[in-house]
């Protein structure tokens, strides 16, 4: 992915579309006062903007006479696809450039295949999700991925994936990008959750956030001051692998006692099913004479159905994950810590011991205004993640004026 380096005679103009994407809606004279270009600067790169397309006047449907100065992005200019791989399926999304989610799509996928089948079955969805949208809105304008792996930012590759034969810097992004024609950003699926909550909240816009998520396995993303840390070899916030104290259980990475070995979904599936096996749990192990296979659902339903070992496994597998999250809160003081992920639908308590977990180990140096919160996107945060860094990619290179202005 080569990004262009931005020129004189364009700052102006980007600065102003990224101010009006930043306030959705703003006046000439608020663009003025944030940006610290004159009257006539605003005026004359607004009216070209205009022209182009690429913003509109405000509608005018109140009687207010200011409205008219009014300007927000074209959120018809085009779409942005946003792709998560996870451990065993591939869900696409596109969204208009405010980052809003217009459609999605998810089929499985089998690592075992290798990188091309997954390739083709990609392209594939995603020029499907393309024809959903109306023909004179449907240029793509930027594709975001997120890998489930440590990837090499620049290149647009995975780097060592330990479950992904043959991605080891196969070019996803520079193939996506040939196929249709518009920049592809890859990353970390982990490192696009935290990025699209964090541009996406106003509330946490420019802080320091960290994403937590817990799913199949566990992983965290680094948002310092508004932008992703991927750190040296672009594995920040693989604390799956992080060594829980005294533990030995086997890890996947081939390391024992690591955290995903012991809290990750993979691993209370495993000892639910020998809690099915021996009859500690009656429910479950009905549950798994039925179905031959426990899934996390079926956890999440003996949660509901109150079996009191299945809850205690859900809340000690909490409580360890907060006392190693509440240790990397010491290490890095984030504003907040936000948690997505299959887990969090067991619901509010398990949120409430990683929570406790927390703060019981930073204490008393965490601030009282820290939050634990769970995301708000739902399953959706990996798609809407990506294309978001898709988006503000596009916006901060201004890559939208070439395609535009060309
Ligand atoms: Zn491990």
């Amino acid at each position: 992915m080569n990004i262009p380096v931005e020129s004189n005679s364009n700052l102006a103009i980007h600065t102003i579309i990224q101010l009006v994407w930043e306030q959705q809606t703003v006046s000439r004279a608020e663009l003025s006062r944030l940006s610290g270009l004159s009257r006539s600067t605003i005026t004359l790169n607004v009216d070209t903007l205009l022209s182009q397309g690429i913003l509109i006047e405000k509608p005018t449907s109140e009687a207010s006479k200011h409205a008219r100065t009014q300007v927000a992005i074209n959120k018809k200019l085009g779409i942005f696809v946003g792709v998560e791989l996870d451990a065993d399926c591939c869900e696409v999304g596109i969204c208009n450039i405010m980052g809003s989610l217009l459609s999605l799509d998810c089929f499985s996928i089998e690592y075992t295949m290798g990188p091309e089948q997954i390739y083709d079955q990609l392209v594939t969805s995603i020029k499907n999700l393309q024809s959903t949208q109306p023909e004179n809105q449907n240029t793509i304008l930027g594709i975001g991925v997120g890998l489930p792996t440590p990837v090499d930012f620049q290149k647009g590759y995975a780097v060592h994936p330990a479950f992904m034969p043959g991605w080891h810097h196969y070019p996803i992004g520079d193939k996506l990008s040939q196929v249709f024609t518009c920049p592809v950003f890859v990353d970390n699926e982990v490192n696009t959750m935290a990025f699209g909550e964090a541009y996406l909240n106003q509330k946490y816009r420019g802080t320091n956030l960290l994403f937590l998520k817990l799913g199949v396995g566990i992983g965290a993303g680094m948002i310092v001051e508004g932008s992703i840390y991927r750190g040296n070899s672009g594995m920040s916030g693989n604390i799956g692998h992080i060594r829980v104290d005294n533990r030995q259980e086997p890890c996947q990475c081939g390391k024992s006692g690591c955290l995903e070995a012991i809290a990750g979904g993979n691993a209370l599936l495993k000892k639910a099913n020998e809690m099915a096996t021996n009859g500690a749990s009656p429910f479950l192990q009905q549950k798994l004479a039925e179905n031959r296979v426990l899934k996390l659902h079926d956890l999440v339903a003996a949660i509901k159905y109150k079996d009191t070992e299945i809850i205690t496994l859900v809340n000690e597998s909490a409580t360890t994950v907060g006392t190693m999250v509440g240790r990397l809160v010491m290490f890095f003081d984030p504003k907040v810590l936000v948690v997505g992920g299959a887990l969090c639908d067991f619901g509010p308590q398990y949120i409430d011991y990683i929570r406790r977990a927390i703060i019981q180990e930073a204490s008393p140096w965490i601030k009282s205004d820290f939050d634990v919160t769970v995301s708000r996107f739902g399953d959706s945060i990996g798609v809407i993640g990506s294309a978001m860094l898709s988006i503000s990619m596009v916006l901060q290179h201004g890559m939208i004026l070439e395609k535009f202005t060309r």
